[in-house]
């Protein structure tokens, strides 16, 4: 298991967001979480980061969590926002923090992400300067560059067009294939999602549905 989380229960002033959540991921599995919006998604990997405090419950890691890579879900970025895609990716680099010293390895990294992510062609543009679909890859390639285990993806699709979409889940697809990174994403377009082997877990404040996709159709 990569991760465990038992009856975690989470609660904003009174109001159950999260009632006993019992899940266990195992590493290499794709989870796509899903549920109407309110229904606790962003809870559930807000609170398994640790960014937000469960009232109770347990959340067990089987790997160490400077292994877990996290993207937020965001909605857009200020035009204005002065730095570039290459900046922004490489302050994902692991120890590193905001320190402005790279090594070699760092760099080939680097290299080897823009090419898998198909970032090379604006690397050196503003963030504000991107269309949705490529500000959604540099993130990504921030959180890759610190070489996670397990990716924690929020909504990472929202407000993109279909051609970008399908880029998207094209990479995760790889990312999840070839290189055998565990995924959970919270989506809502898990009809765009063509890998038969994706489990599906259905929120609604507590696990009402936990199956593998073509189940989860029929
Ligand atoms: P989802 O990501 O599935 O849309 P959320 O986890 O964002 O759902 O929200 C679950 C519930 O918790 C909703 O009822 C939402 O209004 C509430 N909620 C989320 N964040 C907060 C917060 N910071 N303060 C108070 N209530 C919140
Ligand atoms: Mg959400």
């Amino acid at each position: 298991m990569i991760l465990e989380v038992k009856d975690l229960n989470v609660t904003y002033n009174g109001h159950n967001a999260l009632k006993n959540i019992n899940i266990c991921i195992n590493e290499k599995e794709y989870v796509c979480l899903v549920g109407k919006n309110g229904s606790g998604k962003s809870t559930f990997l807000r609170s398994i980061t640790g960014l937000i405090k469960a009232d109770s419950g347990e959340v067990i890691y089987g790997i160490d969590r400077s292994e877990v890579g996290y993207l937020a879900q965001v909605s857009g970025v200020d035009p204005r926002f002065p730095a570039t895609a290459k900046e922004v990716i490489m302050t994902g680099c692991q120890k590193h923090g905001i320190k402005p010293f790279y090594s070699k390895e760092d760099h080939i990294e680097f290299e080897k992400i823009c090419e898998l992510l198909k970032i090379g062609p604006f690397v050196n543009k503003k963030m504000g300067e991107l269309s949705g679909g490529q500000r959604q890859r540099v993130l990504l390639a921030r959180t890759l560059i610190g070489k996670p285990k397990l990716l924690l993806l929020d909504e990472p699709c929202n407000g993109l067009d279909s051609g970008s979409i399908d880029l998207f889940y094209k990479i995760l697809d790889d990312l999840n294939q070839s290189l055998g990174i565990t995924i959970i994403m919270a989506t809502h377009d898990l009809d765009e999602i063509k890998n038969d082997n994706v489990r599906v877990v259905g929120l609604e404040q507590e696990v009402i549905f936990d199956g593998n996709i073509k189940q989860y159709f029929s």
